[in-house]
């Protein structure tokens, strides 16, 4: 097993609103390995996006605010860290992709320009040395004739390709970690397996480590090593990408198989979650899933499921596993 480059220790986020406390990331732990690729899967809602945002501190203040809980960048407390020190970080040591690139890159400059902004920070770099770089990330990332791609605005661009000057932008600093939050939501399907295809070669090139989030659970057997999935703001299951797929634990994750299109096609019928999301400001008591689970017993709806380690690097919190004989 691989040593950790990102630990998060009991992190909640809350939002604190004029109808109550949203509670969106609340006590969850987990560590970001080396060179893998994790994957963080689950509903809209459930906490996934905010769990990133706090990583990066851009968390919006208010109304939301990191309330309690430790994330190690290696040895570092990005808690702990000053504003500027964060900035530096953010970019240069851990980068982001966003779902939706058109918002996130500025209409008013080429993407050349905005390529380059990280580049040009390093005093060794060049004019012209930046330019060679920013046209070899965009060839990294698959852009098709980079050396005139550079002049063009975003407006310009297909939505594949502002998703891939995205990526290219978020390895300008060429960054340890890279998070990416559903980068293939806002991409019509031909191209979502090829940016899938961009990730994974990152990954395999740069030795980067990967917090790939996505709410389709189909996909994360093409790129992750582990998954963990999260409902209600608590992650409820990890596992390698692998045993998760093929031998789900936690209800929660058996519905959610249940509902992949491939699977249910084999099964003859299409499968979909009763009930609804939980409320994050008025939570049901207990495990938040009880009110939609089919194996719920007394205790589920009293007492909050502890993690049990079911096999090495596999954590179900579902009072089902605290029985001996499961
Ligand atoms: Fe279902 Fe109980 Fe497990 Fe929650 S703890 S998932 S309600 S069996």
């Amino acid at each position: 097993m691989t040593e950790a480059i990102l630990r998060i220790r009991n992190l909640r986020t809350y939002f604190f609103t004029r109808r109550g406390i949203v509670k969106a990331v609340d006590g969850i732990d987990f560590d970001l390995r080396k060179s893998e690729c994790l994957c963080l899967v689950g509903e809209s809602g459930c906490g996934k996006t905010v769990t990133a945002l706090s990583i990066l501190n851009l968390v919006d203040s208010p109304p939301g605010r990191v309330v309690s809980g430790e994330i190690y960048y290696d040895s570092l407390n990005l808690l702990k860290c000053p504003p500027d020190q964060i900035r530096r970080i953010r970019g240069k040591e851990i980068a982001m992709v966003f779902q939706d690139a058109q918002s996130a890159l500025n209409p008013v400059f080429t993407i050349g320009d905005q390529i380059a902004e990280q580049v040009k920070l390093r005093p060794e770099v060049n004019q012209r040395e930046a330019k060679e770089q920013v046209i070899n990330l965009l060839k990294e990332v698959g852009m098709p004739i980079p050396e005139k791609m550079i002049g063009y605005y975003p407006h310009q661009l297909s939505g594949g390709m502002r998703q891939r000057a995205m990526i290219a932008m978020s390895l300008s600093g060429d960054p340890q970690i890279l998070i990416a939050d559903e980068p293939t939501t806002a991409v019509d399907v031909t191209v979502k397996g090829q940016i899938l295809d961009i990730f994974s070669q990152l990954k395999s090139t740069r030795q980067m480590s990967l917090l790939f989030i996505t709410h389709e659970l189909g996909i994360v057997s093409e790129i992750g090593d582990r998954i963990m999935v999260m409902y209600g703001g608590k992650i409820v299951e990890t596992a390698t990408v692998s045993e998760l797929l093929n031998n789900p634990k936690h209800p929660y994750t058996i519905s959610l198989i249940k509902c992949l299109p491939d699977i249910t096609q084999v099964m003859g019928r299409l499968e979909s979650i009763p009930g609804t999301v939980p409320s994050l400001i008025n939570p049901p008591s207990g495990c938040l899933f009880h009110p939609r689970c089919d194996k719920a017993m007394a205790v589920c709806s009293k007492e909050e499921p502890p993690p049990f380690i079911v096999a090495e690097g596999r954590t179900v919190f579902c009072h089902l596993y605290s029985r001996p004989e499961r």
